[in-house]
């Protein structure tokens, strides 16, 4: 199966667990893609999030414990929300772990078969 990761917000709000949720995932042999937002004004490159990342889940995380990095850029966050819902359809994600409601909405909108999980501060 292929999991998607948000990192603003739910990375970043729960590095160890999702660190620890991501490795275990790629460790029995699922597919695991972050799927990350930029508004186009401000715009973050994928070597910036990989390094966020590493910074991040250091305790457990390595590059290889997850398969992509996807930033979905646009000019406004819904132009964002609808890009990770397309992105979402595109690779097939079955579940995705993401902060943002909006974003949620616009996920089960786009990718009927993407189950998201809506992470809490
Ligand atoms: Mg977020």
């Amino acid at each position: 199966m292929t999991f998607g990761f948000d990192i603003d917000g739910t990375i970043t709000a729960h590095p160890v667990e999702m660190g620890a949720i991501m490795k275990a995932l790629v460790d029995a042999g699922h597919q695991v893609i972050v799927i990350t937002g930029a508004l186009s004004r401000m715009p973050i490159p994928v070597e910036e999030r990989q390094r966020q990342l590493a910074e991040l889940c250091s305790h457990i995380l390595q590059l290889t414990h997850y398969h992509d990095i996807i930033v979905c850029e646009a000019e406004t966050l819904e132009g964002v929300a609808r890009l990770k819902g397309k992105v979402c359809g595109e690779r097939k994600v079955n579940m995705i772990f993401e902060d943002e409601e909006d974003f949620v909405r616009w996920i089960r909108a786009l990718s009927v078969q993407t189950a998201c999980v809506l992470v809490r501060p």
